[in-house]
Order: C-alpha cells, then structure tokens, then sequence
C-alpha cells in the first residue's frame, strides 16, 4: 500500500517534554505546524503493549481522535544486553517521579549485581502517525552503543548521560540536540539517534521537501 503524506498540522502524542522538544526539532525543516497532546490537555493513554511500535500506535491513535488532526507518537526505551533488554518498554517506569537518576544508578546496580563486563545496549524508536479515520504508519530506528558509569554530561533527557553511541567519544548527554540527531540532510545515510534514524525513514516516506535546513 502507498504511504499517505502527511501535509497538514498535527499533534504529537507525547507529555515528555525531551521527546516533544526532539520531535519540534526535527519537524521544523519541514514547515510542519506542530502541538503537543500536553499542550492540549489530553489524558495520558495508558501503554499496554508489548512493542514499542504498539505502545507508539496507541498513543498516536488516541491523540488522532481526540483532535481530529493526524498524530505523531514516539515509544522508545534503553535495552541492555546483559539485563535481558531492561528497562526497554520500562524505560520510563525506572525513573522515580521522573528523576532519572534512580533510573541510571538501577542499570549500573543490576549491571554489578551481575557481575556483567559487557555493556552492549541500544536505543530503540518507533514513530507511528496516525490519522483521525484509523490510517498509520510506522517508522523503526535502533542507535547501538554502550553504557558508560559515571554518568556524563547534563544535555538531553532520560538516560542520555549513560548512553555512549558506538563510533563515538561522547555520550548522547554531552551532545548538543543537532549532534544527537546526527542528521546532515544532503547525506541520505546519515542520522546517529534512535529517533533521527527513525525519522529519517517518515521524512523520506511520508512528509514533502524541507523548506530550510
Ligand atoms: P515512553 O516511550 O514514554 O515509554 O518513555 C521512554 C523513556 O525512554 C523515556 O522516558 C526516556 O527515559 C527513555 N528515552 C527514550 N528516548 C530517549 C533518548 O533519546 N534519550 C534518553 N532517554 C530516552
């Protein structure tokens, strides 16, 4: 089936504040007109799926209907290989009243609790746009790296100062936003973060030319 453009306004599903700020960023070249579900007071869904990419189409579809305007959620999450993939979906829930400091100590303190010497992790993304009549689309981006102890940097959100992306010599929280999207729009590969890698696949599938940038 052919992608369905999206060229009009639309709300993103989201009342995090790092990810609505990323998402802005990376709409604003493409002159897309963007509110948040924060920002129009709708209900926080509650996130029962199993998969980031249902988790993103629950938010995205609630969003569509309580607006009538197409929706953008995001569901994304830290995996570490020596935790079995935690926190993953419970990216979130690790933090204690949105601190994620708890967040950070847990991973290290599981970590040594395993006695684990390998620190593979990734970051995981799905974009799902959904429209008022029940439409989606889905977009996947992964971003490899590694979790480095102590913490470093204050840029960014969640676990961004633990997350050292592979090739790299900086965390994601020692990165200015424009480094984290990694994006260099003349170079079609281009794109280190989970969610500029996976917005780079809905660009190039269903938003129109970029007007700046
Ligand atoms: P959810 O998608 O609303 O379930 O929340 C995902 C959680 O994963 C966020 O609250 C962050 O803690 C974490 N997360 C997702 N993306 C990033 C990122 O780019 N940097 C740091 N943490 C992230």
């Amino acid at each position: 089936m052919p992608h369905r453009r999206l060229d009009g306004p639309v709300v993103i599903a989201t009342h995090n504040a790092g990810k609505l700020r990323e998402m802005r960023e990376l709409l604003a070249p493409f002159g897309v007109e963007a509110t948040s579900a924060g920002e129009k007071g709708l209900p926080v869904p509650d996130e029962t799926g199993h998969m980031f990419s249902e988790n993103a189409a629950i938010k995205a579809h609630a969003a569509a209907k309580a607006t009538g305007l197409p929706a953008i959620a995001d569901d994304s999450g830290i995996c570490v290989l020596a935790l079995d993939g935690a926190p993953g979906l419970f990216s979130a829930d690790w933090s204690v009243n949105r601190d994620f400091g708890p967040a950070m100590e847990r991973v290290k303190r599981e970590l040594d609790v395993r006695e684990a010497t390998d620190t593979t992790a990734w970051f995981v993304c799905a974009l799902v746009v959904a429209w008022p009549d029940g439409h989606q689309e889905l977009f996947e981006g992964r971003c490899p790296g590694a979790i480095v102890w102590p913490p470093r940097g204050g840029a960014g959100f969640g676990y961004d100062p633990i997350f050292l992306p592979d090739g790299e010599s900086r965390t994601f929280g020692e990165m200015t936003a424009e480094e984290k999207h990694g994006i260099d729009w003349s170079d079609p590969r281009s794109g280190l973060s989970h969610r500029a890698r996976a917005f780079r696949k809905l660009a190039a599938a269903i938003l129109g030319p970029r007007r700046e940038g």
